[in-house]
C-alpha cells in the first residue's frame, strides 16, 4: 500500500475487507448504513475471537462506565476488571489526503495476522474499531481520478469537484450538527453505542515543515472538558512519539500547529464527550506522486514551531529528500498501532478514567453556576426548537421535557419545553452547544505585533444560537414534572378537520416554507399575507393555503395546518413554484454551494445547478426567477484567477495549471454580462457573503462593503454570532424575529449606501445593533459595523440583487437565518414588495 502512483479505490478496499473478514475470526465488518451516494459505510471491529463472541455484552459494560450515574465505586471496579478498552480510529475523512485509506488496509491486516506478544495483548484487551474510510465516496472519487491521469501531463491534478457530495473538506465540521449520513452513522457509533476511551482521526497537512503532527494539541484549548482527557492525549501522544522515534522516524511533532480550541469536528468535539479525541497529520506528497523537498524548503510552522529546528516537542529533524505516500503509510501505521498498544497496556487505567470522567463531569454540572439550560417550547420557531432537542439526543445528551407548565427562576415554561441538566456526563458538550461562547484573546491568539491570529475554524459553534433558538442558563437545580426523552421528538403536523376558507401556516417556522414548496410543487394554491388580519390570527408573512388535501404535506413537513378563520381577500399575494438556479463550479468545488444543496433537499426547495456554459449562454430569465451565487470570490467565479484551496483541501495535488482543460472553470466577462441582463429583465440575484462583490463591483450598484480590506486590528469577526435587527415587515425578511443573530466570518460583508441619487433603490433588510454587538465568538471593532446593513436588496433595472453579507445557511447549520434564503426565492417577480408598517415581534 502507498506505492508510488498507485491508489486502491473504495470498491477494491471494501472487497478486501470482506475477504479478510471471511478469512479471520478476529475481525467483523459491520455496515452502519449508506453514504451520501449510496455506498456501504462500514466499521471494522477487531478483537480476540472470545471478545467478539460477547461483543454486545462488552459494549454494555463500556457504556455503563461511560455514564456511571448510580454506580458504586465497588461496582465500577468490578466492571473495569471485566471490560475491554475501546478505541475508534478513522481514516480518510479528507479524501485528497490519500494515504490514510491505504494505511487502514495494512493496519487491519497486521492487527489480525500478527501473533507476537504485543499483538496478542492487544486482541485480548482492546476492541479496536476501525473506520477504514469516513468518506468512501471520496475515497472512490480521488483514486479513480488520480489513476486516470497518472503518467500523463495531468498527473496529481487536484480533483475538480467536492470530494464529498455536499460538504467537501467541510465533512470535518459536522460533528455536532450531524447533517451528513456519514456523520450520523459515526455519531451513533461513537456518541451513543460505543463511547471509546480514545478516538484518533488520521489526516495529512501541508508539506513544508514537520513530517507528522501527533497529540497533544497546542494552546489554546477550549475549557470545560474533564482535565483527564487532556492528560490522556499527552499519554497517547507520548506513546506514539516514542514508538516513532524508536522506529527511526524523524520530524515528528506534538503540542504544535493544531490548537486544542478547534472546530466541532469529530476529533475536537470528542473531549466534551469524555473521549480523548485526537488527530494525526502527516506531511503530504502530491496525491500519490512523490515530492522532493530541499532542506531549505522546510520552515517553521504556526503555533509552537517558530523555526524548523529541534525542540522538546520535535527532537529529531527530517532533513529533506523524496517524500512518498509509502512514508506516510509507515508512520500512520506506527501511530495507529501505538494507539491500540497503549490501550492494551493500560486497559484498567483508561477504563477507570472513563468512569472518573463521567462521574466528575456529572458532579461538576450538579454544582456549577449553570445547572441546566431551559429551552422554551413556545418560541419564535417551535419546530426548530424540536430539531435542536433531537440534535442533542443524536449526540447522546440526556434531555427532559416538561409535561405541564413549569416556573423556573421566575420564567414560565409551557408544556413541551426542554430542560437539559448539566448533571450528566456530557455536560461539557451541552455547555458549548447551548451556552454563550467567548474565544480567548491573549498572547496565544495574537501575534507579537498584536494582530489577532485566525482561530483554526470558527470562534464559536454555539448551536442554539446558530439555530435561532433561545436557551436560558438556569442557576438552580430544575425539578418538576419532567419526562426523559427516550426517542426523537416527533414532528407530524395536524390538519384542521374543517377549513372552508383554507389554511394558514405560521410564517415564523422554517418548515412552513418547506410545506409551501411542497404545496406549490403539487399545484395547490398558496398566497402570502402582506398585512396582519383584523382579528390578529394572520401575520404578515404567513402562508395562506387553498382548501384541499394537505394531509400528506402536513405529515412530511411537520407543520400544523389550522383553518383560516375568515376569507382573506386583500393584503395577500399569490406565490408560484420557484424557478431557482445555483452556480456550481470546478476548481475543487465550492463547499458553500454544496451545503446549500443539502439545505434545499432538506426543505424540499426545487433548484437547478448551473455551470459556466448555462450562464454564458444568457437568456437566463426564460428559465429562472432567482439565481444564487454562494459565497465565493469574483476571481473564482469568473475564472480570472483559479481558486486556491477552495473545497479541495489545500494544495495536496498539483497546481491548478495541470488541471485538464475541460475541468477548468470561470464564466468570464460574458457570464457577468448575462447575469446583469437577467437582473435588469426582472430576475433576482441572491448572493451570500463575498459573492456580493460580483454585482457590487461589476454592476456598479450604489452600495459598498465597509469592512473590505480593513486590517484585522480594526475589524475582526472570525466566525462569530452577532446581534442584528431584521426588518421583518419587508417580504425578504418575513418570518424573521425583530432581533436575531447573524453568523459573521472572514469574507463577510457589511453594507453602506454610496450614492444619493440611487439610494431609493436600496432597501435595508437587516442591520447590526448599535452596541454590544457580539453574542458569541470574537469581535474587534464593533463600532465599524454598528447600525450598518447586514443585508440589502438593491433594485437594478426591472429586477433586484439581494445581498446577504453573512452566510445565512452556513454549513446547513444556521437554521435561524434559513428563512432569508427562502424569502428571496419566493419573492420572485410575481411577488411584489408590498410593505406593512407594523413591526412584528
Ligand atoms: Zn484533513
Amino acid at each position: 500500500m502507498g506505492a508510488d502512483r498507485q491508489l486502491a479505490n473504495w470498491d477494491k478496499l471494501h472487497e478486501y475487507y470482506q475477504a479478510l473478514a471471511k478469512a479471520s475470526n478476529k475481525m467483523r465488518v459491520v455496515e452502519l448504513g449508506k453514504t451520501s451516494e449510496g455506498r456501504p459505510y462500514i466499521a471494522i471491529f477487531i478483537s480476540s475471537p472470545a471478545n467478539l463472541a460477547r461483543l454486545e455484552q462488552l459494549r454494555q459494560l463500556n457504556a455503563r462506565l461511560a455514564d456511571p450515574r448510580g454506580l458504586s465505586e465497588a461496582e465500577a471496579k468490578k466492571l473495569v476488571a471485566d471490560a475491554k478498552a475501546v478505541t475508534i480510529q478513522s481514516f480518510a475523512l479528507h479524501s485528497s489526503e490519500v494515504a490514510a485509506s491505504q494505511t487502514a488496509a495494512e493496519f487491519v491486516y497486521d492487527s489480525i495476522t500478527r501473533t507476537d506478544e504485543e499483538a496478542t495483548r492487544m486482541l485480548d484487551n482492546v476492541i479496536s474499531i476501525v473506520m477504514p474510510s469516513i468518506n468512501p465516496d471520496g475515497t472512490q472519487m480521488i483514486a479513480d481520478w488520480y489513476m486516470k491521469y497518472a503518467g500523463t501531463e495531468h498527473e496529481a491534478a487536484p480533483l475538480p469537484w467536492l470530494y464529498q457530495k455536499y460538504s467537501g473538506h467541510d465533512n470535518n465540521r459536522d460533528g455536532f450538527a450531524l447533517n451528513l449520513p456519514e456523520s450520523q452513522h459515526l455519531g451513533k457509533l461513537m456518541y451513543r453505542d460505543w463511547m471509546p476511551q480514545a478516538y484518533v482521526d488520521h489526516h495529512q497537512m501541508g508539506s513544508g515543515n514537520a513530517r507528522l503532527y501527533i497529540p497533544p494539541y497546542a494552546e489554546p484549548i477550549r475549557p470545560g472538558a474533564d482535565p483527564l482527557v487532556w492528560r490522556e492525549m499527552q499519554l497517547w501522544g507520548a506513546h506514539m512519539g516514542n514508538k516513532l522515534e524508536a522506529a527511526g522516524k524523524t520530524g515528528v511533532i506534538g503540542s504544535a500547529i493544531y490548537s486544542g480550541w478547534g472546530h466541532m469536528g469529530f476529533h475536537w468535539i470528542t473531549p466534551f464527550h469524555n473521549i480523548a479525541g485526537m488527530l494525526t497529520e502527516s506531511a503530504s506528497a502530491r496525491l500519490a506522486t512523490p515530492m522532493f523537498m530541499h532542506p531549505d524548503q522546510l520552515r517553521g510552522g504556526p503555533r509552537g514551531l517558530p523555526a524548523y529546528e529541534v525542540q522538546t516537542t520535535m527532537p529529531s529533524l527530517w532533513t529533506g529528500g523524496w517524500w512518498r505516500v509509502r512514508d506516510i503509510v509507515e508512520q500512520q501505521k506506527i501511530a495507529a498501532w501505538a494507539t491500540v498498544d497503549l490501550a492494551a497496556r493500560n486497559r484498567e487505567t483508561v477504563l477507570w478514567n472513563m468512569y472518573l470522567k463521567g462521574l466528575r463531569q456529572t458532579e461538576r454540572g450538579a454544582n456549577a453556576a449553570v445547572r441546566a439550560y431551559a429551552i422554551a417550547a413556545d418560541q419564535h420557531d417551535r419546530q426548530t426548537v424540536k430539531k435542536l432537542a433531537n440534535m442533542l439526543l443524536a449526540s447522546g445528551v440526556e434531555v427532559h421535557q416538561t409535561k405541564g407548565q413549569l416556573i423556573v427562576e421566575g420564567r414560565v415554561y409551557g408544556p413541551g419545553s426542554f430542560i437539559v441538566s448539566m448533571a450528566q456526563p456530557k455536560q461539557g458538550l451541552v455547555r458549548w452547544m447551548l451556552g454563550r461562547t467567548f474565544y480567548p484573546d491573549n498572547t496565544y491568539t495574537r501575534t507579537a505585533e498584536g494582530d489577532p491570529i485566525r482561530p483554526y475554524d470558527m470562534s464559536t459553534d454555539t448551536f442554539a444560537e446558530f439555530m435561532g433558538v433561545k436557551s436560558d442558563p438556569i442557576g438552580e437545580t430544575v425539578t418538576g414534572d419532567l419526562v426523559k426523552l427516550a426517542a426523537n421528538v416527533p414532528m407530524i403536523g395536524t390538519v384542521a378537520p374543517s377549513a372552508p376558507h383554507g389554511y394558514v401556516l405560521d410564517g415564523r417556522l422554517n418548515d412552513s416554507f418547506r410545506a409551501a414548496f411542497l404545496l406549490l410543487d403539487k399545484g395547490i394554491a398558496v398566497r402570502r399575507a402582506s398585512q396582519p388580519s383584523a382579528d390578529g390570527s394572520v401575520k404578515a408573512g404567513d402562508f395562506l393555503v387553498a382548501a384541499g388535501d394537505v394531509s400528506a404535506i402536513a405529515k412530511q413537513s411537520g407543520v400544523d395546518f389550522p383553518a383560516l378563520k375568515s376569507p382573506i381577500t386583500a393584503g395577500a399575494y399569490p406565490l408560484r413554484k420557484p424557478r431557482v438556479a445555483m452556480l456550481q463550479r470546478y476548481g475543487g468545488g465550492n463547499m458553500d454551494e454544496g451545503w446549500t444543496r443539502l439545505m434545499f433537499e432538506q426543505f424540499s426547495v426545487p433548484y437547478t445547478s448551473i455551470m459556466d456554459a448555462a450562464i454564458k449562454a444568457g437568456n437566463l430569465e426564460a428559465n429562472y426567477d432567482t439565481i444564487i451565487l454562494p459565497a465565493d470570490s469574483i476571481a473564482a467565479m469568473t475564472g480570472e484567477r483559479p481558486p486556491q484551496g477552495q473545497g479541495g483541501g489545500g494544495g495536496f495535488g498539483g497546481g491548478p495549471n495541470n488541471t485538464p482543460a475541460e475541468y477548468r472553470s470561470g464564466f468570464g466577462a460574458d457570464g457577468v454580462k448575462a447575469l446583469e441582463a437577467f437582473v435588469q429583465k426582472g430576475g433576482t440575484l441572491l448572493t451570500f457573503a463575498n459573492a456580493g462583490d460580483l454585482p457590487m463591483q461589476r454592476f456598479s450598484l450604489p452600495v459598498r462593503n465597509i469592512v473590505s480590506g480593513l486590517p484585522s486590528k480594526t475589524f475582526w469577526s472570525p466566525g462569530s454570532t452577532l446581534q442584528v435587527n431584521f426588518v421583518n415587515t419587508h417580504p425578504l425578511a418575513y418570518g424573521m424575529p425583530a432581533q436575531g443573530l447573524a453568523l459573521f466570518m472572514a469574507g463577510g460583508q457589511v453594507y453602506e449606501v454610496t450614492s444619493t441619487d440611487r439610494s431609493q433603490d436600496v432597501e435595508i433588510l437587516s442591520t447590526y445593533i448599535d452596541r454590544d454587538v457580539l453574542q458569541s465568538g470574537w469581535l474587534l471593532g464593533e463600532q465599524v459595523i454598528a447600525k450598518k446593513a447586514a443585508a440589502v436588496s438593491v433594485k437594478h433595472g426591472a429586477g433586484k440583487v439581494v445581498m446577504i453579507g453573512f452566510r445565512p445557511q452556513h454549513r446547513d447549520q444556521t437554521h435561524g437565518t434559513f428563512k432569508l434564503v427562502f424569502n428571496a426565492i419566493l419573492n420572485g417577480p410575481v411577488g411584489a414588495t408590498p410593505a406593512t408598517t407594523t413591526a412584528q415581534q
